[in-house]
């Protein structure tokens, strides 16, 4: 049983009867799309749980399914569905407009997505698949180089730049290996400093869940579930924090 992160979204989906205009008369149906009770959509082409895409802004004009653009690639990730910017491939390019932002990732229950979306099974989706991961997570995980400052401090490494390396090999070379698992009774929020404009960090919590590494990425990568596995054990193998005199800098554990 995985207990689902603070970071899990609610999915609601409203159909309507949209009118067509211009040279097209008739209705068909679209929906209205919120995410977390927030608008993200009202002319969602309709889709089922277990559709691989989705279009997000249907063709007004026609409202043929496909003739529309704001492609999301949806796929299940163990107990969750989610949603994230299709890598499309240069051959690829015609009309098909991205329907969210690079690195922007929103996660489902399985469950309430299946029955929200109502027409399919969501364990009919297909899984991400390991090179899909590795595009998720690798290509926002920022050059070791851009690393200023690592708080809690890390011993003979207060920058975080070994840290970054290790996690660009050990999520090159083993991304197979990753899991999803369920939230660590204890954890801490490690900040790495970036050197970039306005000085972003990413944010990874890290903890233990039976003596091996979990850790989710909440900023530089985004993927907001606990993740377990030996290229994350890889990543935090040597890890030690200089202070712990400070509350919270110390992993209890
Ligand atoms: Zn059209």
């Amino acid at each position: 049983m995985i207990e689902h992160p603070e970071f899990v979204s609610t999915l609601t989906c409203q159909p309507y009867c949209f009118s067509l205009s211009g040279g097209l008369t008739g209705e068909v149906i679209l929906w209205r799309v919120s995410v977390d009770d927030k608008l993200f959509s009202s002319i969602v082409q309709p889709f089922s749980a277990s559709d691989e895409e989705i279009e997000r802004s249907a063709c007004l004009t026609c409202g043929y399914p496909g003739c529309g653009g704001g492609w999301i690639s949806v796929r299940r990730f163990g107990p969750y569905v989610i949603w994230f910017r299709p890598f499309i491939q240069l051959d690829d390019l015609h009309g098909a407009s991205p329907g969210m932002e690079a690195g922007e990732v929103l996660v489902f229950d399985a469950e309430q997505y299946a029955e929200m979306a109502g027409n399919g099974d969501s364990q009919a989706l297909s899984a991400l698949s390991a090179d899909e991961l590795k595009l998720l997570i690798l290509a926002e995980l920022p050059e070791p180089d851009l690393a200023l400052y690592c708080l809690p401090e890390l011993v003979g490494d207060p920058r975080g730049f070994k840290l970054l390396r290790r996690a660009q090999q050990a999520l090159w070379d083993q991304v197979e290996t990753i899991a999803v698992t369920s939230e660590p009774e204890d954890w801490i929020e490690l900040h790495l400093g970036l050197d970039e404009f306005g000085v972003p960090e990413c944010i990874w919590r890290i903890g233990k869940i039976e003596f091996r590494w979990a850790v989710m990425f909440l900023a530089k990568p985004y993927l907001p579930v606990w993740l377990r596995g030996e290229a994350i054990a890889a990543i935090f193998a040597s890890i030690v924090f200089a202070d712990t005199s400070e509350p919270g800098a110390k992993l209890r554990l």
